[in-house]
């Protein structure tokens, strides 16, 4: 057996008795003198750090990524450079709107992020279950997110708010379609894809580049819930997912993802019918076919949740040589705000968390001090670059190659808003089956009709746009004139909006 460990204060000393306060007489006062009562206090009250802004509920798992085809030709990065090998890294699964204590089984898209620890650094793949996004411009994103969350006034969630600001924002019409499917109501984390959704740029040796997209695809198959049992499962068991990953791990079933990714040629995007870099949509497979490139286990429960799934930080602006960004505004908006918000939430020096800091290789460069330096802060090595002490030096060979950029400087807004309508459409009626056809528009109308008429009216009208059967069945679920809301389709959003005023 092994020795027991002796009770120590922070700093290492021994603590005689934790069971009674240090007291004048048997019924007190408490004497201020008792510095590990003071100790112990003060620490529980400052136990909280800020929760994330979104994806607030979470679990991890710890793994591997193995490569099984061979995507050198098109990447340089060394952590997919030859079949076999092997990467490890840390997932984090979460739902995005809901607090910390929230129901693992709500309707919400589920984050999907992937920290890779590689040789040349940790690159995090920081995606979705979903392959698109309701919002294309990241200037909207905080708006969208408040409308997620909670009334300001009652602290309630409110139907308003939310079919408000999507009726408002007709991009969004794909993503909708995807999470009122019983896609949004994942069975478990183990059981759904995680996608990229974003598009990005990978560059080879030659330094020639391709843009790519991201598909985990779930090796234990795709199960959803239904509306109904997942809104059952809230109070039967609101971390149903949280232990279903933790229990299937600890059993010894090991879940696992095929990664595969879609390419495009730089020549391709150029005269690609639709944006490649809008995220509210998707790239057709059969003109961009999925390849195969590797295979992720998790294979290993975090040992301590706060350690490891609370201070985890993914950022998509952590990239490795061979990846790169691509254009796509959504993306360029998230690379600034993950590693902002993570300053916030765990403070400037985050990256020396344990969780979050590289592990394949050595982390040395000239950025020092802050709160909880907890590393030798770059010991007496000099503090600047250049310098003639030794210090490290940048890699050349690290470079993104150079790229072309042209246009005038403007706030652009997306002119071709009818291709907003093509994908939710066809997703409607080419994927999904009669049942799931079904289910979608019982799950839009169980939410929607919370909403005033004027904004269901609005919000049926862009349904009716994607597909008029799908329109025309969330409207008769409501109880709307189907006329009407033919109408209401087929006038421009503008014109829309002015119809449905309060
Ligand atoms: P495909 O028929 O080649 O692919 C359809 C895809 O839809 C499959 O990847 C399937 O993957 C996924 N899928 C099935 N049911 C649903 C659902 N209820 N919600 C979301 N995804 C589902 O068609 P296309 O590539 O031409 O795309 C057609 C439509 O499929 C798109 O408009 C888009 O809405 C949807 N889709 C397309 C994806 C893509 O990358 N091309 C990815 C995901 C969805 P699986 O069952 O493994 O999830």
């Amino acid at each position: 057996m092994s020795e027991k460990k002796v009770l120590t204060n922070n700093f290492g000393a021994p603590v005689g008795n934790d069971l009674n306060t240090l007291t004048a007489g048997t019924k007190g006062p408490a004497l201020m003198q008792d510095v590990h009562l003071l100790e112990k206090l003060a620490h529980f009250d400052r136990e909280r750090i800020p929760e994330r802004v979104v994806h607030a509920k979470g679990a991890g798992a710890h793994g591997y990524f193995e490569v099984t085809n061979d995507v050198s030709k098109y990447t340089k990065a060394n952590f997919l450079s030859k079949v076999g090998k092997k990467t490890d890294l840390f997932v984090r699964f979460s739902t995005v709107g809901g607090e910390k204590g929230s129901a693992d089984s709500e309707r919400d898209p589920r984050g999907f992020a992937v920290k890779f620890y590689t040789e040349e650094g940790n690159y995090d793949m920081v995606g979705n279950n979903t392959p698109v996004f309701f919002i294309r411009d990241p200037l909207k994103f905080p708006d969208f997110i408040h409308t997620q969350k909670r009334n300001p006034a009652t602290n309630l969630k409110d139907a308003d708010m939310f079919w408000d600001f999507l009726s408002l924002t007709p991009e969004s019409i794909h993503q909708v379609t995807i999470l009122f499917s019983d896609r949004g109501t994942p069975k478990s984390f183990r059981h759904m894809n995680g996608y990229s959704s974003h598009t990005f740029k990978w560059y080879n040796e030659k330094g020639e580049y391709y843009w790519v997209q991201y598909h985990f695809k779930t090796e234990q198959g795709n199960q959803t819930f239904t509306g109904e049992e997942a809104d059952r499962m809230k109070s039967i068991d609101p971390d149903c997912a949280t232990r279903d990953l933790c229990e299937a791990i600890a059993r010894g079933e090991y879940p696992a993802w095929r990664l595969e990714v879609q390419i495009m040629t730089p020549e391709q995007a150029k005269d690609y019918r639709f944006d490649p870099f809008d995220i509210t949509k998707v790239w057709p497979h059969a003109d961009f076919p999925p390849i195969d490139v590797g295979r992720m286990v998790l294979n290993r429960n975090p040992e301590n949740y706060f350690a490891e799934v609370e201070q985890s930080a993914f950022s998509p602006g952590n990239f490795v040589p061979g990846i790169g960004p691509s254009p796509d505004k959504m993306l360029q908006g998230r690379l600034f705000s993950y590693h902002d918000t993570h300053r916030h939430r765990l403070g400037v020096n985050y990256h020396l968390l344990p969780v979050n800091s590289a592990k394949a290789c050595p982390m040395h460069n000239y950025q020092r001090d802050g709160f909880m330096r907890t590393d030798n802060n770059g010991g007496s090595g000099p503090n600047y670059w250049p310098n003639s002490f030794g210090g490290p030096d940048p890699k050349p060979k690290a470079v993104e190659p150079s790229f072309e950029l042209s246009g005038k400087a403007d706030r652009h807004a997306y002119t071709l808003v009818d291709d907003d309508f093509v994908q939710p459409g066809d997703l409607y009626r080419k994927v999904m089956t009669d049942q799931d056809r079904t289910n979608l528009v019982n799950n839009i109308v169980g939410h929607l009709k919370r909403a005033q008429t004027r904004i269901q009216l609005r919000q049926t009208a862009l349904f009716y746009k994607a597909d008029p059967e799908y329109g025309g069945r969330v409207a008769e679920g409501l109880g709307l004139d189907v006329k009407k809301i033919e109408q209401l389709a087929g006038m421009s959003q503008e014109d829309r909006v002015k119809a449905t005023e309060a």
